[in-house]
């Protein structure tokens, strides 16, 4: 069958849904935390299994020899990253199975952010488990589900210069993980995935004046000062450093990724950023 772990967060729903139109749901099993919120998934007629990232032993014998697996970064920071994947890895490889994608980060990223994704693909490429690198870049939607001080404010703030990003709708990374998931000749492959087109801030905060009417500017400013605001805003020092270190990198052009790859996955061209800020300020 086809298994895809955290399908109860933002991506994993995506993936799944669209699954379901290239396979039956009796193929699809559906990795969650909670039983509880994957009802809606399991309405739909997907096998669920339970199992944590944190719980090697909830893995035992999840994968059967054959299974295509998604496996979906986790979210958790401070717990060891690098050991969940490495426990789902070696479960995979213990059951056999046929090939293990994992989503990681664009190979130009050099930020911290992608310290895990680098370190997970080392374990993954070692084990031998035929595997497909889906190397995402950024998510329209980091930007896009976050405009409510945007529009408060009417700035854009960000630590990234004149940097420029090409974004792409989850959902079109989902399409991505789908295609591998269902396709042929993906074993052991790397994939550079990005929109389309690559955007600046300003280009951005032109965009959404001109979908609200309101005067919307980009406002760059340092990394000190962008850690500060994150962190007053009520983000985990950590985090917002983190976060301060990605503006950085997309300053030096490290989330541009134009290999085409994702649009040659997908079957079709990305979301336009345009569409996902149209789709945040509908609601
Ligand atoms: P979400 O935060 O919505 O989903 C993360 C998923 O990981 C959830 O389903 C969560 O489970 C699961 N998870 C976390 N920890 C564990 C654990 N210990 N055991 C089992 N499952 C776990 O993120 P998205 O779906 O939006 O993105 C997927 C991943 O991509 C993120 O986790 C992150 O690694 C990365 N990412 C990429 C970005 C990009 O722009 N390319 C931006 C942000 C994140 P549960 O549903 O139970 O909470």
């Amino acid at each position: 069958s086809i298994v895809v772990t955290g399908a109860t967060g933002h991506l994993g729903r995506l993936v799944v849904r669209q699954l379901l139109e290239k396979a039956p749901a009796d193929q699809v099993t559906a990795v969650v935390r909670d039983r509880d919120r994957a009802a809606d998934l399991a309405a739909l007629g997907v096998r669920l299994a339970v199992a944590d990232y944190n719980a090697p032993e909830t893995f035992d014998g999840l994968f059967a020899a054959g299974d295509r697996v998604l496996l979906i970064s986790g979210n958790e920071f401070d717990k060891g990253r690098v050991q969940q994947h490495t426990v789902v890895i070696e479960a995979a490889g213990k059951a056999g199975v046929a090939l293990l994608a994992y989503t990681s980060a664009p190979e130009s990223l050099k930020a911290a952010l992608a310290d895990d994704h680098r370190a997970t693909e080392e374990v993954l490429v070692g084990s031998g488990v035929p595997y497909a690198l889906l190397r995402n870049g950024w998510y329209h939607e980091n930007y896009t589900e976050q405009l409510a001080p945007v529009l408060e404010h009417g700035a854009v703030v960000q630590a990234a210069g004149e940097g420029r990003v090409s974004s792409a709708s989850r959902a079109d990374y989902a399409a991505a993980a789908v295609a591998v998931l269902t396709g042929e000749g993906h074993e052991n492959k790397a994939y550079e995935l990005g929109g389309d087109e690559a955007w600046s801030f300003a280009e951005y905060a032109a965009e959404l004046s001109r979908q609200t009417g309101k005067e919307i500017v980009y406002k760059p400013v340092s990394a000190e000062a962008y850690t500060g605001i994150l962190a007053g805003a009520g983000l985990p020092a950590t985090l917002a450093e983190i976060l301060a270190g990605v503006d950085a990198s997309i300053a030096k052009g490290e989330l541009v990724v134009s290999t085409g790859d994702l649009s040659r996955l997908a079957g079709r061209p990305t979301t336009p950023l345009a569409e996902a800020v149209a789709a945040a300020l509908k609601g």
